[in-house]
Parts: structure tokens; sequence; C-alpha cells
């Protein structure tokens, strides 16, 4: 049970809410009732080759999550300054990292290797490792249970589609495919990252725009996905100019489900036969139009939707006799990290 919640933004930023990540946890801190605090969950983006499972905190591990800073530049550095004050301010409480990357240690070699040079792919850590495992993780069960069946003789698609967005295919509770890769930037199209491109366009924007790789990286991170082709990163906005008739915005939805339809295909290659397709975080919960033009026409594949479900907002949103359940499952990354977190205490 969630007994308070809040959230510290724009952190370092000017009119951010707190000047630095120490100053961030005393706030939170300062206002939850520390007494039977029994541990603290961290969410570590990524783990690599080396945790699949949430793992208790010490200077080893520390020193671990440190090496595997050049992996992600942009994500690790904040788990370990939260990490490094919490551990500072409350000694005495265990610490669990729980890494967006475990779920995905389960994927075979064939689903995690780039076909470049083996020798430079091994020198420098480069395979896939995929992301949002703990949403992916959670939402696949909780898929499972709303259809009353066994986790682990349950497939499940799992579409996190929020700001960032990754598919996931999940047999009996084990992923097997996942979009994002190294980084969290291919894939799906995302409110601000462009999911998968050529590599080429990199070494064109190099060589012959003459951008520099720091401003390749921040035009794809931060200037493209829905807000590099409609100018804004938020669904709700895409969705409401494509209704006034906005060409930008009307290519910009349609890239964005077409991306999530290729995934739904490649994933139900992959696992053969799917019980259910899930949607889940902010676009996947709440965007009816969404759900319903990312599954348009599949229904000799079984897939088939429920528009007047879809537009009520229902848990099952594919008709009773559909062969492939399609859900719409809210996420919930902190419950899933404060549960792994226990588990791993657990002796
Ligand atoms: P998240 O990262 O899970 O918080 O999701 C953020 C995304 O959800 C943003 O792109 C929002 O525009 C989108 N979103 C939230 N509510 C809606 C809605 N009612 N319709 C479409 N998109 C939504």
């Amino acid at each position: 049970m969630t007994l308070a919640k809040g959230l510290i933004e724009r952190i370092g930023e000017a009119g951010g809410d707190a000047p630095d990540h120490t100053a961030a946890l005393q706030r939170i801190m300062e206002s939850v009732d520390l007494e039977d605090l029994g541990a603290i969950g961290h969410r570590v983006v990524h783990g690599g080759s080396l945790f699949s499972e949430p793992t208790l905190i010490d200077d080893e591990v520390v020193a671990t999550i440190e090496g595997l800073v050049p992996l992600a530049p942009l994500h690790n550095p904040a788990a370990l300054s939260g990490i490094a004050v919490t551990r500072k301010l409350l000694p005495e409480v265990p610490q669990v990292a729980v890494f967006d990357t475990a779920f995905h240690q389960s994927i075979p070699p064939e689903g995690v290797t780039y076909a470049i040079d083996a020798g430079l792919a091994a020198a420098w850590q480069i395979r896939r490792y995929g992301f949002h495992g703990t949403s992916h993780a959670y939402v696949a069960r909780e898929t499972a249970a709303l259809l009353g069946r066994p986790p682990q003789e349950t497939n499940v698609i799992t579409l996190h589609l929020g700001n960032g967005a990754s598919a996931c295919a999940v047999r009996g509770g084990r992923s097997v495919a996942t979009s994002m890769g190294m980084s969290p930037l291919p894939g799906l199209v995302m409110g601000t990252r462009s999911g998968d491109i050529d590599p080429t366009v990199i070494f064109h924007l190099h060589r012959v725009a003459g951008l520099s790789i720091e401003e390749i990286e921040r035009s794809l991170t931060r200037s493209a996905g829905l807000q590099g082709l409609a100018g804004a990163n938020d669904m709700r906005e895409v969705e409401r100019r494509r209704a006034e008739g906005d060409p930008a915005a009307t290519l910009a939805f349609a890239v964005y489900c077409r991306r999530i339809k290729e995934h739904v295909g490649a994933y139900l290659a992959i696992l053969g036969h799917t019980d259910a397709i899930t949607f889940t975080a902010g676009i996947g919960e709440n965007s009816p139009t969404v759900r319903s033009t990312a599954l348009h026409g599949l229904s000799a594949l079984g897939i088939e939707i429920d528009e007047s479900r879809n537009n009520r907002g229902d848990r099952i949103i594919s008709p009773d006799n559909a062969r492939v359940a399609v859900c719409v499952v809210p996420t919930d990354e902190e419950l899933e990290i404060a549960e792994e977190t226990r588990a791993a205490l657990r002796p």
C-alpha cells in the first residue's frame, strides 16, 4: 500500500525543485516518517550484463554501478548520487538497487547481439540490454492476473508508451525480446527520442551536415520523436492538432502508431502465439486513439479491439471471443521496485 508519494523535478535546473540530489533527497526524508523504514529501493537504469536481479547495495555494488557509467552517462550518475546520499544519511537502513535492465537478461543471445565486429562488441560491452524492465515485468504479471491465468503459462506483448516508450515480448513471465537497446534510444518513437533510425544518419549529420557528435546526440534524444516531427512531445497536444487537420501532427501520429504495429508483428513471430497485448504508461493507459490505430487491421491475426470498451477505459478492450486479449494495465514502477526490494532482503 502506498503511504505517501512525491515528485521532485528538474533537479539542478533554474526554477527546479532542488539545487542538487542531496537537497532533493533531504526534502524527501523530511517529509516521510522514517521510523519504520525497512529498506530503500533505488531505481538504477543500467545494470549492464552484471545484474540480473535486485541487489543489496554495498561498496562493491556501488563501484560496479560506477563502472557502468560509460554505458549510461545520461542516467546512472543520478542514481549513484541518490544512493550515496541515502547511504550517508541512513547508514543502518538496507538499500537495494533495482535495475531497469535486469528483467531483459533472460533474452537469448540472438536477441541481444548486434551483428557488428564481435571483438569491438566484446571490448566495449556493446549489445542490447533493454530498459523499462520493472514496468514490463509488473504489467505482464498483472495481465496474467487480469486474465485469471498462471503467469508462467502466459505470453504477453507489453507496450510501455510513456514519455519513453518500449515494447517487450514476455514468454511465461520472462522477457524474450525488447525494443530498446544498448541505450534507451532505439525502438519505438518517443516523446523526444527518435527510436530506430539507420545509423548512417549519424555519419551523414556529422560528415555532410557538419554537426558534432554531441549535437547529434542532443538532437536524437531531445529534439526527435513526437517533438521532432510535430513540435510537441505531449501526445495530447499531437492528438489535438491532428484532430484539427495539422499535417505534421497527422504524420507524427501515423509514424508513432506504425512503429508500434511493426514491433507487435515482430514479437508475435518471436512468441509464435500470444495470449495478450497490453498497453501501459501515460499514452498506453490514456489514449484510445493510439491503441486502436496501432492495432488496426490485425483481425486476421486474432487481434481486435471493441471500440466501446476501448473508449470507456475498460481493462480488457478486445471482444469476448477474441483469440488475443487486448488489455490496458496501469503500470506501477514504484510498487514493483518496493516489492523487488522486499524480495531481495528475504534470506
Ligand atoms: P509517462 O511518461 O508514463 O508519464 O507518460 C507521459 C505521456 O503520456 C505524455 O506524452 C502525455 O502526453 C501522455 N498522456 C497522458 N495523458 C494522455 C491522454 N489522455 N491522451 C494521450 N496521451 C496522454
